[in-house]
């Protein structure tokens, strides 16, 4: 199985939650105790492990904020 490492730009996060909802194994998830400076929800990576590196989420993101590097 691929791997994948997802990096966050997160004061362009809107914390929209689309990349949680697209993520096809469901190691993000809107952190609702930390906010970026325009008062946005952040997304956490909550098991990066399990990244396969599809670039789902980095697709679906309105806002560009998340870069996916393939590790292998
Ligand atoms: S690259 Fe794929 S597996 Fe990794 S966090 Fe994004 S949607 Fe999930
Ligand atoms: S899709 Fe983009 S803007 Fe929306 S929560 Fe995820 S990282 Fe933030």
């Amino acid at each position: 199985m691929a791997k994948g490492r997802v990096t966050f730009d997160y004061e362009l996060c809107k914390g929209c939650n689309l990349c949680v909802e697209f993520c096809p194994v469901k190691i993000l998830e809107l952190d609702k105790t930390q906010t970026n400076k325009k008062g946005y929800n952040i997304v956490n990576v909550i098991d990066p492990d399990k990244c396969i590196g599809c670039a789902f989420c980095a697709m679906m993101c309105p806002d560009s904020v998340i870069t996916v590097e393939r590790l292998k």
